[in-house]
């Protein structure tokens, strides 16, 4: 009952040329019934010509990162109306990366993820525990902080809008991959609390798996009964790969 999502994150990957010869390839391969919903996500510089190459077609783009404002002195930063402006749909909040590498706070995501809904963009907050964190048996009350914490302000009802990505953070990029046990498990605890806060929201919100997902393990991943989808790093810069995990996605 809930369509599950294939979103790419391109990370700071591909120009503009390069994405397009990406999506020349892609785009094609694409099944025709619309499902599972896809989402790239490119850098800032590609966003434009990804929106226009994907107009009229099933593929929605969103972006990696926004500004909770929606203007102001913030150098460097982009918002919530430029990227609409654009045709963009979504947003990457919170990926690990972000956390860890440009101090990105659950202060920070607690307001941006209302600011995106508000504007109408479709937010995939990430959250996810370190190495550390799970060897100490932390995941579980690392991923209720998380929880809590980021999506404090948003309204019960308004948690189905928003696309949950678990991301465990040893398994990104790493080629280690959280067995379909460890992913089925941290779904169904994040669903668990929503649930807490609107039953009915929680049964729909879509909850993703993101960790070197590849075609040969991603149908196994995306069959546990509360992962609905995933979030692809590396395997989503080749049009061959991330088409393969598409329709692996598709016959789950
Ligand atoms: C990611 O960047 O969100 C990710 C899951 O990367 P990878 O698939 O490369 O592990």
């Amino acid at each position: 009952m809930r369509t599950p999502i294939l979103a790419a994150n391109w990370k700071m990957h591909k120009t503009v040329a390069e994405a397009e010869e990406f999506l020349n390839a892609f785009l094609p391969s694409l099944p025709a019934d619309g499902e599972p919903e896809v989402v790239i996500c490119p850098p800032y510089t590609a966003l434009a010509p990804v929106v226009e190459l994907c107009k009229g077609g099933p593929v929605r783009v969103a972006a990696q990162n926004m500004h909770e404002e929606r203007s102001g002195a913030y150098t460097g930063e982009v918002s919530a109306p430029m990227l609409l402006e654009l045709g963009v749909q979504g947003v990457v909040l919170g990926h690990s990366e972000r956390r860890k590498l440009f101090g990105e706070t659950d202060e920070a995501l607690a307001r941006k993820v209302p600011a995106a809904l508000a504007a109408g963009l479709e937010p995939i907050l990430c959250v996810g525990e370190d190495e550390g964190q799970r060897d100490a048996d932390e995941t579980a009350a690392i991923l209720t902080r998380q929880i809590d914490a980021d999506l404090a302000d948003v309204p019960g009802e308004d948690l189905e809008r928003v696309v949950i990505a678990y991301e465990p953070v040893w398994a990104i990029g790493t080629g280690r991959t959280a067995s379909p046990e460890q992913a089925q498990e941290a779904a169904a605890l994040i669903r668990e609390r929503l649930a807490a806060r609107d039953s009915s929201a929680a049964e729909r919100v879509r909850i993703l798996y993101g960790g070197s997902v590849k075609p040969e393990n991603a149908s196994e991943l995306m069959r546990q009964p509360d992962a609905d989808g995933a979030l692809v790093g590396g395997a989503s810069l080749e049009a061959q790969d991330f088409a393969a995990i598409v329709r692996a996605a598709g016959s789950e």
